[in-house]
């Protein structure tokens, strides 16, 4: 049966209750009440009189759900079809086939990106969407795939008043055609401050909808617009993010392009208003070690992506410097063409390991900090910390339910180090949403997958011939943003930070 309705109490019994600042190597059994989508009670042998639905949750592992701090569910069709290039080339053939989609492919592609985030025990996707064009009808249909799916989404459309090309470092030396290909168009910035206005009244958040705002990066947007946006935020009381220093590229813009803010991304964020607690800055590949410290200082958040980093080759964000800096840190997945798994599981699993990279001493990563940046982090930068992101009285009830029969756990040493170094995704069996079951026994009850399977294969045919045509249309422009892309690298900005560490 597809669909399902919330039971107004619902007693999960015996499973080891996963507690941040408990025993998280082998938390102890307890029982969970969750009532009216929020947790009501955590407890030994908790007796409910009246009518409930109970779930046996003995030997398995609750989680909080986890929250994926970074996403974009325009691209979940291109899963597979890209590899070997970095990013600004890959943008290249991505942009043009996340826009002008049929509805029908924008419901499917937001079905399957939840789908498998469900799958991957995430109950919250940040999707910082990149609808084109922007239109309330579009962002109807993803609103209510969202809602089929039962899943949380922190929902974020991008914005930009400068054109695409303005990501691309050199862009100036590239063939007009190579430019047009890349984006040298915009729309206007009142329509789409408008356009979001709109859609924060038609779309009220409440239960699983939250909002966010997203300028897309900072050299995407003129002063203005970046100042709308943080008024935006300020006046609707909302968290924002925006992409920032994920390439050499980025830094090399910021340093050379905007001098008049010390060549400081961040200092041109604080120069129009949003540096400050609702800020979330995503990636921060290349960011300089006194910009941590300011980030830190106005409890400005950093979004990690080391899996799509690493694939579209920005480098490896520098995690002990941040660690040290006291950013505030959260996890994310990025899009399914550039990493390409819904998994914070892996994205837990990097941010343990790449710690490495600068830090030969015994020490971090740490599974329990990874588990908290994926859970409690990635709350906070969405403005929902203290109600996501642990199991506790009064806290929304999103949860996962952890098979500890699955070979993962054979033996059961360390919940926190075997959910981050060994947990595959195979052992997520129930997933709970705003007390709503949405998987149960590995099965998820919202989506029916089977006719979702036979939807997209039939959308697929148009769409892989567009991408055929897409990449035939690029094959001669390609050279020349390689040829920027080299410029770029040839530069030593940023570089030392991978020799050594200042200590
Ligand atoms: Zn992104």
């Amino acid at each position: 049966m597809i669909g399902t309705t919330r039971a107004s109490k619902l007693l999960i019994k015996g499973g080891h209750v996963y507690d941040h600042d408990g025993d998280v190597h082998r938390p102890p059994v307890a029982d969970i009440l969750i009532e009216g989508g929020r947790i009501a009670a955590v407890g030994t042998d908790l007796v409910v009189e009246d009518s409930h639905e109970t779930i046996d949750a003995r030997g398995h592992l609750i989680l909080p759900g986890l929250i994926n701090a970074h996403y974009h569910s325009h691209d979940v069709l291109c899963r597979g079809l890209f590899e070997e290039l970095p990013l600004e080339m890959w943008l290249f053939y991505t942009l043009p086939l996340g826009q002008n989609r049929s509805k029908e492919e924008v419901r499917a592609r937001t079905l399957v990106g939840a789908l498998e985030s469900i799958r991957c025990g995430i109950t919250t996707v940040q999707d910082m969407l990149g609808l084109v064009p922007l239109n309330a009808e579009y962002t109807d249909v993803v609103l209510s795939a969202y809602r089929e799916a039962g899943i949380r989404v922190v929902f974020s459309p991008m914005v930009a008043d400068l054109p695409a090309i303005a990501m691309v470092r050199y862009n100036e030396s590239l063939p007009s055609d190579v430019q047009d290909m890349l984006g040298t168009k915009t729309a206007p910035m009142q329509a789409q401050l408008d356009y979001l206005e709109h859609q924060f009244r038609t779309h009220r958040a409440e239960s699983t909808l939250h909002w966010a705002v997203a300028p897309f990066a900072p050299q995407r947007c003129t002063p203005k617009m970046l100042e709308a946006c943080a008024a935006l935020a300020q006046k609707h009381d909302l968290p924002v993010y925006t992409h920032v220093y994920e390439t050499k590229g980025q830094a090399l813009i910021a340093r050379e392009l905007f001098a008049e803010h010390g060549g400081s991304l961040i200092t041109y964020l604080g120069n129009t208003g949003l540096l400050g607690p609702r800020l979330n800055i995503v990636h921060s590949v290349w960011i300089s070690r006194s910009e941590m410290d300011r980030m830190a200082a106005a409890d400005a958040g950093i979004v990690l992506n080391h899996l799509s980093n690493l694939k579209l080759k920005s480098g490896i964000a520098p995690v002990c410097d941040l660690r040290e800096a006291g950013v505030r840190l959260g996890l994310g997945c990025d899009n399914c063409s550039g990493s390409d798994v819904q998994s914070v599981f892996q994205a837990m699993k990097m941010f343990c390991l790449l710690a490495a990279v600068s830090e030969p001493e015994p020490g971090p990563g740490l599974a329990r900090e990874a588990l908290h940046h994926a859970t409690i982090g990635n709350a906070r930068t969405a403005g929902l910390d203290g109600e996501l992101g642990a199991i506790r009285v009064g806290w929304r009830a999103d949860l996962v339910l952890i098979d500890l029969n699955d070979v993962a756990y054979l033996p059961f040493n360390s919940a926190a180090r075997q959910l981050v170094y060994t947990e595959a995704g195979r052992g997520v069996d129930t997933v709970i949403v705003d007390g709503r079951v949405v998987m149960k026994g590995r099965k998820v009850t919202t989506i029916d997958e089977d006719a979702l399977r036979r939807e997209v294969a039939a959308l697929m045919r148009h769409f892989i011939a567009d991408y055929d045509r897409v990449v035939e249309s690029r094959r001669r422009a390609l050279p020349h943003l390689l040829q920027a892309h080299r410029r770029v690298w040839q530069s030593q900005v940023g570089m030392n930070r991978f020799i050594a560490r200042t200590h």
